[in-house]
């Protein structure tokens, strides 16, 4: 199913991000994390590619396993640390694989690197657009703004020229207040912008996120977040069920305030997905049947 089309049908979405290993080894574990996956029912499920500025080769390969377990993949591709060709056959490669839809971002750059064919999520879009790929093609945005732009203004600017281009449906950076989210969401749609936005929500389940993912996103952190890894660094325990309660109470928020949808990034971790999916299908159910009415 195409995204654009799941947002008709739909009051609410919910969906995972995973991550493909890094080796061929790894696969046995990701499809053993998409199986339980499977299980929650998700709208769809996205696959990211080369995230940290590498290139990897397993994107298509899990997007195809997505496929095979009933479920709707939506690959990420990137642009700025590739060539042309390198992007053609990639995108050979995902519509080849039954892949119907695409998240066209720029990537995350890499020190020294840089491509003479594309500079920005733009580029890649007019370049999928022009080479006649009949992909469904959401891009990324960001409710605290993107690090390297320095006015809020121009970041929504320039996301609305991605969305002129094309582009159906929008994922949202990981946030954790969701005051910015809003905030954030008044401007796009001030600025015309009518395309479902979802809201990517991280659950901070381990104390190694917060100097990594977290840290490389630059979001902020609320003081309620600080306290809680203050107290439960070395409890991971602990920690993982505060985490968990963090972002539920993030989403039941966000579906008070209206979100068109939740991305959940699960880092590969199917137990998180599966508790933060309990503790919110209800109202996740609620809402569609309402919508169904
Ligand atoms: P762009 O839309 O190109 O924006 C990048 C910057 O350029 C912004 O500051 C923007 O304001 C500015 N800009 C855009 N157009 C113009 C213009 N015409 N003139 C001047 N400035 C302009 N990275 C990976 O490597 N792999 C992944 O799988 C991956 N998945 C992601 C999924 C989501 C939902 C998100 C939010 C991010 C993901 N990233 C991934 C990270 C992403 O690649 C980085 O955030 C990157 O820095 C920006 O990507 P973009 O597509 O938003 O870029």
């Amino acid at each position: 199913m195409r995204i654009a089309d799941l947002f008709k049908s739909k009051k609410a979405a919910l969906s995972f991000e995973v991550f493909p290993p890094k080796a061929e080894s790894g696969m046995d574990g990701i499809n053993a994390t998409l199986e339980e996956l499977s299980a929650l029912r998700p709208d769809y499920v996205s696959v990211t590619y080369g995230a940290g500025g590498s290139r990897n080769a397993h994107t298509a390969e899990v997007a195809r396993k997505v496929r095979a377990l009933g479920m709707e993949p939506l690959a990420h591709i990137t642009c700025i640390n590739s060539t042309k060709a390198e992007v053609l056959s990639a995108l050979g490669e995902l519509s080849s694989s039954g892949v119907e839809n695409v998240l066209a971002l720029r990537g995350d750059r890499v020190e020294g690197a840089t491509s003479a064919d594309f500079r920005y999520a733009s580029d890649l879009i007019s370049f999928i657009k022009e080479q006649g790929f009949d992909f469904d093609v959401s891009a990324a945005c960001y409710p605290e703004g993107h690090p390297e732009c320095d006015s809020m203004v121009d970041d929504v600017r320039h996301l609305k020229y991605k969305v002129d281009l094309g582009v159906t449906h929008l994922n949202s950076q990981l946030f954790f207040d969701n005051d910015d989210y809003f905030r954030f969401l008044d401007m796009v749609r001030l600025a015309g912008i009518e395309t479902p936005v979802q809201a990517g929500i991280m659950p901070l389940v381990k104390a190694s996120q917060f100097g990594g993912i977290v840290k490389m996103t630059a979001a902020k952190i609320p003081s309620k977040i600080s306290r809680m890894y203050a107290r439960f660094a070395d409890d991971p325990e602990s920690l993982c069920e505060a985490g968990i309660a963090y972002a539920t109470d993030q989403i039941i928020d966000l579906l008070s305030g209206g979100v068109d949808g939740i991305h959940l990034y699960i880092m590969n971790n199917a137990y998180v997905a599966r508790r933060i999916t309990e503790n919110v299908r209800p109202f996740f159910e609620k809402l569609n049947s309402e919508n169904a009415k």
